[in-house]
């Protein structure tokens, strides 16, 4: 019977392109373009051209740069060489007015991210918790309850971890001991 004789080598072949495919997607699960973060303090894993330090920082002319600039100086303060202000070239990090409500436009997709200053919120407090955002793809840690619409994969705050990145944090926390051990897991 012509399809018995032939039963087993299909069955074979079947099972081989099952497993391929299982590689695959397995595969494609952990290098991916959705790949998980390098770093648990992070919304996402960085692309390559990101990771340099410091990280380049282009403010727009058209955008007020005192905040900016003292958010670098404050980040220097604490963790050495990790931002520096150059070219719009070289920068993996833009600075840019908008008209409309301050968000970030995380490192996450295979390109450089923008920080869309708004009047919404008070930039000097803000730039530096935003910078975060841009140079090293942190995630926000937001109240338990807040909605996460607009967060891309926000941890929960308070309690798990206490730093510049929580919205839980009052500002003279900030650079504390969960702030070294995260970027110890970046630098
Ligand atoms: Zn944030």
């Amino acid at each position: 019977m012509e399809h018995e004789r032939l039963a087993g080598p299909r069955m074979l072949t079947f099972t081989m392109l099952w497993t391929l495919a299982v590689s695959v997607a397995l595969f494609l699960g952990f290098c991916g373009p959705k790949a998980f973060a390098a770093s648990p303090y992070q919304a996402c894993e960085q692309t390559p051209s990101t990771t340099a330090l410091p990280r380049i920082v282009y403010i727009y002319p058209s955008t007020d740069a005192a905040p900016w600039k003292a958010a670098i100086t404050e980040w220097n303060a604490h963790y050495p060489n990790s931002f520096a202000e150059g070219s719009f070239d070289d920068a993996t990090v833009l600075v840019a007015w908008t008209p409309g409500r301050t968000w970030v436009d995380m490192p996450c997709h295979g390109h450089r991210a923008t920080i869309y200053v708004g009047q919404d919120v008070s930039i000097a407090y803000w730039a530096a918790h935003e910078l975060g955002h841009a140079g090293f793809a942190l995630r926000d840690y937001i109240p338990i309850g807040y909605p996460k619409d607009g967060y891309i994969n926000p941890g929960r705050c308070p309690g798990e971890y206490d730093g510049i990145m929580s919205y839980c944090t009052p500002r003279n926390r900030w650079w504390g001991a969960d702030d070294d051990q995260m970027m110890r897991t970046l630098l």
